[in-house]
């Protein structure tokens, strides 16, 4: 099944960005592991997945401690500040830094460690309340700022679409997002990874501009 999945994913995704101009090389397709037990993660490592996503700390620490250390782990989910300290050495690339004062705890961290850490800035695309993020008018500043702290690297941004029937109801904010991470330009800040697209929405994410997408249920099969 997760073999047909993947198989299914693939074709989508070639299908996607051939309407864009770009080769499905370009694209990392993070599987989103949570409630996935590590047996499972182990399958689609041998299926050629080598990027993972969790969102709980709590969570994935004993999943990755018992899987193969050459799995990339993206962490996805709002990130609280006392778990900054057990992220920074196993996750690859934050997606979900959104706010200042996180940056300053992963600052602190990183620093301790002796280590810079990749990160993504999340902007909250929908303006939704109950999203995380950083708003639309305040991603400039906050880039700016973050060029101050030597133990953070930002490599991109991420978005979290409102979630619809119809993902043609979400392209403008992808597109936003894109031309967001396309305009900045400033030195230290490298805007290498657009982070947008989930199972739902992948398609359009990537015609808009994506080159990271997270997938879980069409991968795994539904959560509940
Ligand atoms: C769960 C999750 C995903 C994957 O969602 P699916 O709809 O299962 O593909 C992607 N991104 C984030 C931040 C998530 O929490």
């Amino acid at each position: 099944m997760l073999k047909n999945n993947l198989a299914l994913i693939r074709e989508r995704i070639n299908k996607a960005v051939s309407r864009r101009n770009t080769a499905p090389e370009n694209i990392t397709l993070v599987a989103v592991t949570k409630t996935v037990p590590p047996r499972v993660i182990n399958e689609a490592l041998e299926l050629g997945i080598n990027n993972f996503g969790e969102n709980r700390v709590q969570d994935a620490l004993p999943k990755i401690e018992c899987l193969p250390a050459e799995i990339n782990w993206h962490f996805i989910g709002h990130l609280q500040t006392n778990k900054v300290r057990q992220v920074l050495p196993v996750f690859k690339l934050i997606h979900s830094l959104d706010s200042i004062k996180l940056a300053g705890a992963i600052q602190k961290e990183a620093e301790k460690k002796n280590m810079v850490a990749n990160v993504l800035l999340q902007v909250n695309i929908g303006e939704e309340k109950s999203k995380y993020g950083f708003r639309w008018e305040e991603v400039q500043d906050a880039l700016v700022e973050l060029t101050q702290l030597n133990h953070i690297k930002v490599l991109g941004l991420m978005g979290i679409a409102p979630f619809v029937e119809d993902p043609e109801e979400v392209r403008p904010y992808f597109r936003r997002l894109y031309s967001l991470f396309k305009a900045i330009n400033l030195p230290g800040v490298e805007m290498k990874y657009l982070s947008m697209g989930m199972s739902n929405d992948f398609e359009v994410a990537l015609e808009e501009g994506a080159n990271v997408i997270r997938v879980g249920t069409s991968l795994f099969g539904s959560r509940s």
